[in-house]
């Protein structure tokens, strides 16, 4: 609820750890009760006087018994996460203290709050845009290093930094062709249509770009289905294990993926590749004519990359263009690896390959040129882009937002390039404003804030 001075009038609480039971538990208080709720289970000081940005350790009580001793960090509003007074109190973390700790807090006047509210808060208080808000939930969800630094990099502002930049250019320019509407009698000029025009091709190639980094964010924040395929003794199963033993990813839960159809996990470079059950696919002597092959497509399907392994000695070229159709026709991505490449006789066999483009050749054995495959893979993934330093977009409604932006610059250029009157081109502009101001969370209304925010976890 919105009180009349445009602040939250209620107090909320939640667990803020993990659930389950660890050494510390924090429990967090959010709005105008924060403070005189926690003083009265808190008799050691009066923390109603006390200044934030303060640690106090003491003894928390209810009803004259001693619940835990506690360290109770108190900040003051404006100078907090959600910019009201918040308290957060530091409690041993077995699940009984953790709930008496909250029931506690609830009874003494404070509700029990829904996921994300505390950052729908500092986003409501102007503490973070929305763009920010939203890093927040992927940065607590990220499990690599590149998913941690995408989300970092959202929530220090970066892409919010880039979208202002490209707003404040866009508004400059419709104000300066909405006043020449005023004129329109006169036939001026005020906006340089030239630097108009070089600025609107700018911002197309920055949007495009943010655009086309969505695949390689998407593939940073979720990782990428990964199928393992070829004929009996390729070399499947070595390859597998060398990569494993060098790149098994430490995942305890991995968002979007059912665990049964999901046999290992790989983190090469900061991705995640989830290798996808293909033992239907494996079992098959040849892949497309064989029995099966219906549920073997569908697993490939699945994959976001397959990679093709083929002993380098026994499959002809013909047959690996056969395969390659194959995957075209499917629409499949894929690389080709041709293993065994320690085999006497391997210079003959890659010359005869070399008429078939892509392939890569490496010894699953013997670790010769795997780690080339690796970086190949996420080369490949990423769509080239591996740089993670420069903002890449990962969330489908910034997507969204973004093709629209994209779209209406795109007609702000045609219009120009056909010589359309300045109030057809304020339009475009106007629009491409609307969705810029959108992804920063400026004309979003209740209900989508409450969608987005209730994704994330709660104490959030
Ligand atoms: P899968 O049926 O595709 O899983 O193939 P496996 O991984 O079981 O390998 C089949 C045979 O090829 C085994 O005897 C492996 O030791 C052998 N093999 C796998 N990779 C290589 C390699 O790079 N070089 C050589 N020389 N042999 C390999």
């Amino acid at each position: 609820m919105i009180g009349k001075t445009g602040g939250h009038d209620d107090t909320i609480v939640a667990i803020a750890t993990a659930p389950g039971v660890g050494a510390i538990a924090v429990i967090r208080l959010s709005g105008p009760e924060a403070v005189h709720i926690t003083d009265k289970l808190f008799p050691a000081r009066n923390l109603a006087e006390q200044p934030g940005h303060t640690l106090h350790f003491g003894s928390l009580q209810q009803y004259g018994k001693v619940i835990d001793e506690v360290v109770v960090s108190l900040y003051r509003a404006p100078k907090s996460y959600t910019g009201e007074d918040v308290v957060e109190i530091s409690c041993h973390g077995s699940s009984y203290i953790q709930q008496q700790v909250l029931e506690a807090c609830i009874s003494g006047g404070a509700r029990m709050a829904r996921p994300g509210e505390f950052t729908q808060r500092a986003f409501l208080n102007g503490k973070l845009d929305l763009t920010q808000a939203e890093s927040v939930a992927d940065l607590i969800a990220s499990n690599t290093a590149a998913s941690h630094q995408t989300a970092m990099q959202q929530m220090r502002g970066g892409f919010s930094r880039e979208l202002f930049a490209l707003r404040e250019q866009l508004i400059k320019f419709s104000a300066l062709i909405e006043l020449e509407l005023d004129f329109s009698q006169e036939d001026v000029e005020f906006a340089d249509r030239r630097a108009l025009y070089t600025l609107v091709n700018e911002a197309l190639a920055e949007v495009e770009r943010l655009v086309q980094s969505f695949k390689a964010g998407n593939v940073i924040k979720n990782g990428v289905n990964t199928a393992i395929i070829g004929r009996p003794n390729a070399g499947k199963s070595t390859l597998l294990n060398t990569l494993l033993n060098e790149n098994r990813a430490i995942v305890s839960d991995i968002a979007g993926t059912t665990r049964d159809t999901i046999e290992e996990v790989l983190n090469i470079g900061g991705i995640l590749f989830r290798l996808i059950d293909t033992a239907g696919i494996r079992e098959s002597t040849d892949t497309i004519e064989s029995i099966g092959v219906q549920k073997s497509l569908e697993k490939m399907r699945e994959a976001g990359i397959v990679l093709y392994l083929f002993d380098v000695a026994e499959l002809s070229v013909d047959e690996l263009l056969a395969q390659v159709r194959e995957f075209d026709k499917e629409g499949l991505q894929f690389m080709l690896v041709g293993n065994k490449a320690d085999v006497p006789g391997f210079e003959e066999a890659r010359a005869k390959f070399s008429l078939v483009p892509g392939v890569i050749f490496i010894s699953a054995k013997e670790h010769g040129h795997v780690d080339e495959l690796k970086e190949k893979l996420v080369a490949h993934v990423m769509g080239g882009s591996i740089n993670t330093e420069n903002t890449i977009i990962t969330n489908v409604r910034h997507y969204a937002a973004l093709q629209e932006v994209y779209a209406a610059l795109r007609d702000v250029k045609s219009g120009m390039d056909n010589r359309l009157p300045g109030d057809l081109l304020a339009l475009d502009i106007r629009r491409s404003l609307h969705f810029l101001a959108d992804i920063a969370g400026e004309v979003t209304n209740e209900d989508r804030l409450d969608y987005i925010f209730s994704k994330f976890c709660i104490g959030k």
